[in-house]
């Protein structure tokens, strides 16, 4: 059986090269008659693979010295307290754009905590645009300002980074981490949980500016302050080594790739392609302003609806998997991260168009 093309949303679809090295690695990693996975997080081996780890997400995204990168468990969902918890000090409340699911998961969390203003949303017109940044409501007092650059569920993405003027941006890239460049310099705090686009999950990534730690509430899980995160190089427990090992192998294979301008190359290729594709053949649809489209999750209706199960029947039996839309949006959804190559876009556009022909 060969590899299919997956687009699953996440747990998504890893580089071949990645899988086939860690198969390479899995019982005796370089000569120490061990896998990764049953070495202690304290030997010099893993540290090795752990500092190796985070050098190159630095390389990657350009974060300098200033910013602490931490690989934290619980995923991208506890991140959406931990934030809080961590970040809103004394002024006890945040700003928050609601532009979907996971923007709208992240403001109820942080709701438990601290005052959250919604500074502007897009739930009235069904999560198809981002609001001009002109109209949002922020507050120069606010302990910081979230959003969500793609959300993964409705497939949309901003284009631009807000301007938060003094106010920390802090984002949940859980699911455009790494996916083009970005002035990381911009953000007070960066998220993703790596199931997405960086590795496998059981692991976040948290890019935090050093002048943010040391301000979590008195109460805060020790397993959730930054602060000690950072003065225990994520190691205060024992970490998710087995994800970490994988998403530094993925890193290095993104280096291999050029880097994330090359890899944003293709990524944009890839999404122009299909989303083309989706606009000129009148089978299929998408409801998103074309300037706010997700160039990692691309959802489409099927004029039919009727067709849907056949639609889906017929991927399945090419090998082009888990392309059935989040529940909540129904239709379709095919998740073309880094790791999708161009070629398995280029299969899915020739059976949609096959499709088309057949059963339009
Ligand atoms: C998947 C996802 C999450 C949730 O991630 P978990 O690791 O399952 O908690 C949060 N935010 C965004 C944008 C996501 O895509």
């Amino acid at each position: 059986m060969s590899r299919a093309y997956n687009f699953c949303a996440g747990p998504a679809t890893l580089p071949e090269q990645v899988l086939l090295q860690a198969r390479d690695e899995m019982l005796d990693w370089r000569g120490t008659g061990m896998s990764v996975m049953e070495m202690s997080h304290r030997s010099d081996e893993f540290v090795e693979i752990a500092e190796t780890a985070e050098q190159d997400v630095r390389d990657l995204a350009g974060i300098s010295d200033d910013y602490a990168v931490l690989f934290m468990q619980g995923g991208a969902s506890s991140q959406f307290a931990t934030v809080p918890l961590n970040l809103l000090g004394n002024s006890a409340s945040a700003d928050y754009v609601n532009t979907g699911i996971w923007s709208e998961k992240a403001i109820a969390e942080a709701r438990r905590y601290g005052d959250v203003n919604v500074v502007a949303s897009s739930a009235g017109c069904g999560f198809t645009t981002v609001p001009d940044q002109t109209g949002w409501k922020t507050r120069a007092d606010a302990a910081y300002l979230h959003y969500t650059p793609n959300e993964t569920i409705g497939g949309l993405e901003f284009d631009f980074v807000p301007d938060s003027g003094k106010v920390p941006l802090v984002a949940d890239m859980s699911s455009s981490m790494l996916s083009c460049p970005v002035d990381v310099s911009k953000f007070g705090l960066i998220y993703a949980g790596a199931q997405k686009n960086i590795g496998p999950s059981g692991l976040v990534v948290v890019i935090v500016r050093k002048d943010l730690l040391g301000k979590a509430h008195v109460k805060i899980p020790t397993m959730m302050n930054y602060q000690v995160m950072a003065d225990n190089a994520s190691m205060f427990n024992t970490p998710a080594t087995y994800s970490w090992y994988l998403t530094g192998l993925v890193f290095k294979w993104l280096k291999d790739q050029g880097g994330v301008s090359a890899i944003g190359e293709l990524n944009a290729r890839k999404a122009k392609k299909l989303y083309h594709f989706i606009d000129t053949n009148p089978l299929y649809s998408n409801p998103i302003d074309p300037r706010f489209r997700s160039r990692m999750n691309v959802p489409f209706i099927l004029a039919d609806e009727a067709l849907n199960s056949a639609f889906l029947k017929g991927a399945d039996e090419r090998q082009l998997l888990n392309l059935k839309g989040h529940r909540s949006v129904g239709g379709m959804r095919a998740s073309i991260y880094n790791a999708m190559p161009e070629a398995g876009v280029d299969a899915l556009i020739f059976y949609m168009a096959e499709f088309a022909k057949e059963r339009g």
